[in-house]
């Protein structure tokens, strides 16, 4: 590619609150431009892993390649032509196709809207150049609409907004509810964007209403990529995975130089050098090429099986220029806000699980993980986390993905600790099993956190008193609009993570919407609850809580367990400790296996003998502690 091409190159990202149609906006855009085949066409064609598909959302960043002949001939050199401007592009959409019209390379970049997500959000914005902002019609601007578009702002990236969904209302009606509604959705956002009305474009990414105008808006208003092919190669790494064969795979966005097949390349950070064993883009599959140039996407293969060498963020360049570069800025690591351990039900498994834990993180760049040993699970690892989701989401590809069977401890957030004088412990803890004895500590703390949330106005009240309930400190509000109110509020992480996101959006039928950002450390009455099953302490299932909530967490864990552990052949009791006292008790009853059933009649000893039998056999079980707790137990207790 030589200078010229990169003029016709476009790099850009949707963002958007979850569910507001960004990956259907993709599929259509795919379509448009013949990137996939219409029989080969499935609804959110690039959630491509399963466990996207069965969710329903977006977990991975998903990059493609698209080539796309715009309707007409732009003059980019002419002056009066600025980028970024709507109202300079409007005369050439009303123009029909030039059947000379240039074509471009698309690259988009799919992202994920959940908060847990927002990572591989910011790290798609900082390898594009211009982003497409999702509000759904029928929702509005909600929290991670403002959380995305703040990061989009941080990169300076033109931002297109559109309003998706206005299937749902019957705009010929005019004067009705239904275009109320649209002309609301669009005032929020021209308020908010501060842009003018007519600058938003109305789609329906379903039924592909409006979608070329985005098309052609990208291409009009979203420069191309400014890097020089000329100089050295600087290639920022945005994302990994790992292949068998091909070894660690680093996705690229080239922002300096060109690379080949064959070239020795370094990864500047860790200083490894590797040699480009293939070279390609995506679409959305892997599709080798022979070279990428400045400005581009794609993904380079490196051969290597040690998969520690490559970070995402750092860059890459050619082994010979590695003195003549600076690096590129790379990424802000972002903080886990959530801990708990994992260890392989099977404790044959633990390097299996060493080395999945290595390639999963390739894949996902927010976990993080450390070695650790417990008496009772033996060898595993404690792992951080974005979120109770992002949590979930980790288990359940090692799971499928490596074929890995866990047992999950209860998550924890982090604590701050100040040891008393003469005494010694660790400052942080981030789990249940590391709080020493509470007459060794002086004062606990927790993390608070700072938490917006958009709401329409006619909830407040409801989303004011949960709050409250979640011991939440009132800041501020604002008004974005006549209708909808941000609130600010602090309150401590643990009340946020667990359930509260459901919460919120069951009082409010799904309207409010929450994000959130660590703040400070606050001191807290805290203590240790301690989980024993058949009178042995399971260490997975200990917790660090709140002394007023002890008896509410107590009764609800000990019901959870006898719910899901399996009955056995004789009784086993779950009970709930503070402090050594034992404050909730179940019983998970023994199952009734009728020893007697096959005889009937006469001989009484025989069945008096059978019967001992059994009672023996039950109690050796017992004694040894023989309780089996399938691993799943582990996660489905955290679950509501
Ligand atoms: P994402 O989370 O932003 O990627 O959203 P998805 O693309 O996964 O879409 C979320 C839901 O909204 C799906 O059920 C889509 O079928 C639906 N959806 C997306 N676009 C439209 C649209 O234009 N009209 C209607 N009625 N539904 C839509
Ligand atoms: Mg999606």
């Amino acid at each position: 590619m030589n200078k010229e091409q990169i003029q016709k190159i476009r790099n850009f990202s949707i963002i958007s609150h979850i569910d507001h149609g960004k990956s259907t906006l993709a599929d259509r855009l795919l379509e448009l431009t013949g990137t996939i085949e219409k029989r080969k066409m499935r609804a959110q064609f690039l959630d491509m892993m399963d466990l996207e598909r069965e969710k329903g959302i977006t977990i991975k960043l998903q990059p493609v390649r698209m080539e796309y002949r715009a309707y007409s001939k732009v003059d980019l050199s002419d002056a009066s032509f600025t980028q970024g401007s709507f109202s300079q592009i409007r005369p050439y959409l009303r123009q029909g196709r030039d059947s000379q019209g240039q074509l471009y390379i698309l690259n988009l970049i799919d992202t994920p809207g959940h908060v847990d997500f927002s990572y591989e959000v910011s790290r798609s914005l900082a390898a594009v150049e211009g982003a497409v902002l999702l509000v759904d019609a029928s929702q509005g601007v909600q929290a991670q609409t403002l959380a995305n578009l703040h990061l989009a702002q941080e990169q300076n990236l033109v931002i297109i907004p559109v309003v998706n969904k206005i299937d749902l209302f019957d705009q010929q009606r005019a004067g009705t509810e239904d275009q109320a509604q649209i002309d609301k959705i669009i005032q929020e956002m021209s308020q908010l964007l501060n842009v003018s009305a007519e600058e938003i474009i109305k789609i329906s990414a379903k039924q592909g209403v409006n979608v070329e105008k985005i098309l052609e808006a990208i291409i009009k208003m979203v420069p191309p990529p400014t890097g020089n092919p000329e100089n050295h190669l600087r290639a920022l790494i945005f994302d990994s995975s790992y292949d068998p064969y091909k070894g660690v795979i680093a996705y690229v966005r080239l922002i300096d130089g060109r690379v080949k097949q064959g070239d020795r390349i370094v990864m500047t950070a860790s200083n490894k050098e590797a040699e480009v064993i293939e070279i390609g883009f995506f679409r959305p599959e892997s599709i080798k090429t022979n070279q990428l140039t400045a400005g581009e996407i794609g993904y380079l293969a490196t051969g290597l099986k040690d998969v520690s060498y490559c970070r995402v963020g750092d860059t890459i360049t050619l082994s010979k220029a590695r003195s003549e570069i600076n690096p590129l800025a790379g990424y802000r690591e972002p903080k886990s806000v959530v801990f708990a351990s994992f260890y392989p039900a099977e404790s044959d498994d633990y390097n299996l699980l060493k080395d999945s834990l290595a390639k999963l993180r390739l894949n996902d760049a927010s976990l993080i993980y450390e070695p650790e040993s417990s008496e009772g699970l033996g060898r595993g690892f404690r792992c951080g986390f974005l979120g109770m989701l992002h949590l979930e989401i980790v288990s359940e590809r090692l799971k499928r993905e490596y074929g890995l069977n866990l047992i999950t401890s209860s998550p924890s957030v982090s604590y701050q600790l100040k040891i008393k004088k003469k005494e010694k412990g660790r400052e942080m803890i981030s789990s249940a099993s590391d709080l020493p004895e509470m007459d060794k500590i002086e004062e606990i703390k927790e993390p608070w956190v700072n938490l917006e949330i958009i709401t329409p106005q006619n909830y407040l009240g409801q989303v004011m008193k949960l709050l409250k309930d979640l011991r939440g400190q009132y800041q501020d509000t604002q008004y974005l609009t006549v209708e909808r109110v941000l609130i600010k509020y602090q309150a401590p992480l643990s009340e946020i993570i667990v359930d509260f996101y459901d919460r919120l959006k069951n009082i409010s039928s799904g309207y409010a919407s929450m994000n959130y950002q660590l703040a400070d450390y606050r001191a807290a009455d805290l203590v240790k609850l301690e989980i024993l099953v058949a009178g042995q302490k399971v260490e997975a299932f200990s917790r660090i809580i709140h002394r007023q909530k002890d008896y509410q967490e107590a009764r609800l864990l000990v019901e959870r367990l006898k719910k899901f552990i399996p009955a056995h052949l004789f009784a086993v009791p779950a009970q709930a400790m503070v402090n050594g006292r034992i404050i909730a008790r179940e019983t998970i009853r023994a199952l009734k296996k009728d020893v007697i059933a096959g005889l009937y009649g006469g001989d009484y000893t025989r069945k008096r003998k059978l019967l001992e039998k059994q009672k023996k056999g039950k109690k050796r079980m017992k004694e040894i502690g023989q309780v089996k707790i399938p691993p799943e137990v582990f996660l489905k207790v955290l679950k509501k």
